[in-house]
C-alpha cells in the first residue's frame, strides 16, 4: 500500500503521518520524487481499510495498494516515477537514469594481468565510457575453465580505477568475497547465475553499495523483480536491472537472444534503471553493435560491453569482445542514435581519432 501526499505537504506533517503507521506495525518508506512524496506501507497491509489510512490526514491526497508480488520495485510504489542511482566515482558521480545520459560500461570479461586492465581502462576512458568492468571471480560452466585470478585481480582493478578514475564493477559470487569486492566496486555485479542466490541477494541488500542484478539464464521478468525485491528490501535502493541474453532454442548462431522487449516491459512494471549488454545476449563481436543500437532505440538506460586489447588470446569471452580499435569506433558510430535520443552529453569524450575502418558488424567477417 502506498500513501500519495499532496504537493507542499510539510516534513513535519509526513513525520506525524509516518508515526501513526508505525503505530500499526507498519513500516513507513518515505520516497521524495520530483513530483510527489510517497509513502511506501512495508508489512501486512491485507487487514488496513484505505479509507482509514486516508482519514490520517487532509494532506493524503490518495491511498494505493500495490498489487504485484514485486512491491518496492514496482513502479506504482513510486507512483510511476522512475528513479535514479547515483554512483559517485572518483571522475565524479554517474547517474544510471531515465533522464539522465546512456551510462557506457566497459572492459574485458576478466582481469588477466595488470598491463592488459590498465590499457583497456585507460582506452575505454578515452573512447567515453564511464565505467570500467572486470571479473575478478568467474562463473564458468566448466570447472576446468579458467576461473578468475580472484583477491589479486581486485587490486588490479583497484589499479585501473586509481590511474583512470573511472568507476569499477566487477561481480561477487560468494558471500564470503562480499566485503573484498565491495572495497573495490563502486557497483557490485550478481550475475545472471546467482540471480536467485537469496543469501547472496540479502548480503548485497545490506552491503550498501550499488548493485547490478542480471538477469538469470532462464528468468522471467517477474522472478528477476522479485530477485531485485530482496535487495531493496533488505535496505538499498540502488539496484539496476541488466538484461543479458536469455535461452531460447538456437546455440549455433547466438550465445543467448537479447530480451529487447525487456525494456518497453520493464518500463511498465519498474521504476529501476535498465541496463543492456549485448556481449553476453548475442556472445559474438559482430552482432554487439547491431544489438546496442537497437537497445539504445528502444530507451536503454545504460550498456555493458566486453572490450578486450587481443579477444583471440582471451582467457574467458573472447569470442564476443571488441578490440580496443572495434571499441573506439563502436561509441562513434553509436554517438548518433545516442544524440537523437538526447542521451549523449559532453562527457562521452571521444579523444579517439576518428577510423575509417570496416564497421564492427561488416562483412568481412563471412
Ligand atoms: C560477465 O559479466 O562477465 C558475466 C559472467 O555475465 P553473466 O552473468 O551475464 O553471464
Ligand atoms: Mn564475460
Amino acid at each position: 500500500m502506498i500513501i500519495v501526499m499532496q504537493p507542499g505537504t510539510s516534513t513535519v506533517e509526513i513525520e506525524q503521518i509516518s508515526e501513526e503507521i508505525r503505530r500499526l506495525n507498519i513500516m513507513p518508506e518515505i520516497s521524495l520524487g520530483s513530483h510527489k512524496t510517497v509513502i511506501g506501507l512495508i508489512g501486512d497491509t491485507s487487514e488496513l481499510d484505505p479509507r482509514q489510512i486516508q482519514n490520517l490526514s487532509h494532506s493524503i491526497e490518495q491511498v494505493l495498494r500495490v498489487k504485484k508480488p514485486f512491491k518496492r520495485a514496482s513502479l506504482e510504489f513510486r507512483y510511476g516515477e522512475p528513479s535514479d542511482v547515483v554512483v559517485p566515482t572518483p571522475n565524479g558521480p554517474v547517474t544510471f537514469g531515465q533522464n539522465s545520459p546512456l551510462v557506457v560500461v566497459a572492459g574485458p570479461c576478466s582481469v588477466e594481468n595488470e598491463e592488459m586492465i590498465v590499457e583497456t581502462a585507460l582506452a575505454v576512458k578515452a573512447a567515453g565510457a564511464q565505467f570500467l568492468r572486470g571479473g575478478a571471480y568467474k562463473p564458468r560452466t566448466s570447472p576446468y575453465a579458467f576461473q578468475g585470478h580472484g583477491e589479486s585481480a581486485l587490486g588490479l582493478l583497484a589499479k585501473a580505477r586509481e590511474v583512470t578514475g573511472l568507476g569499477i564493477i566487477t561481480e561477487v559470487m560468494d558471500t564470503a568475497d562480499l566485503d573484498k569486492v565491495a572495497e573495490v566496486a563502486d557497483v557490485v555485479q550478481i550475475g545472471a547465475r546467482n540471480m536467485q542466490n537469496f543469501s547472496l541477494l540479502k548480503k548485497v541488500g545490506a552491503a550498501g553499495k550499488p548493485v547490478l542484478l542480471k538477469r538469470g539464464l532462464s528468468a522471467t521478468i517477474e522472478d528477476w523483480l522479485m530477485s531485485a525485491e530482496y535487495i531493496l528490501a533488505a535496505g538499498n535502493p540502488n539496484v539496476i536491472l541488466c538484461e543479458r541474453g536469455i535461452r531460447t532454442f538456437d546455440k549455433q548462431y547466438t550465445r543467448n537472444t537479447l530480451d529487447i522487449s525487456a525494456i518497453p516491459v520493464l518500463r511498465t512494471l519498474t521504476h529501476l534503471p535498465i541496463m543492456m549488454d549485448p556481449s553476453h545476449a548475442t556472445g559474438k563481436s559482430e552482432f554487439v553493435q547491431s544489438m546496442a543500437m537497437a537497445s539504445i532505440a528502444a530507451g536503454t538506460d545504460s550498456l555493458m560491453i566486453e572490450v578486450h586489447p587481443n579477444p583471440a588470446k582471451a582467457l574467458s569471452d573472447g569470442p564476443q569482445s571488441l578490440t580496443i580499435e572495434a571499441f573506439e569506433q563502436f561509441m562513434q558510430e553509436i554517438a548518433p542514435l545516442g544524440r537523437y535520443f538526447g542521451r549523449w552529453t559532453q562527457n562521452h569524450s571521444t579523444t579517439a581519432t576518428p577510423k575509417f575502418a570496416p564497421k564492427v558488424s561488416s562483412i568481412a567477417h563471412i
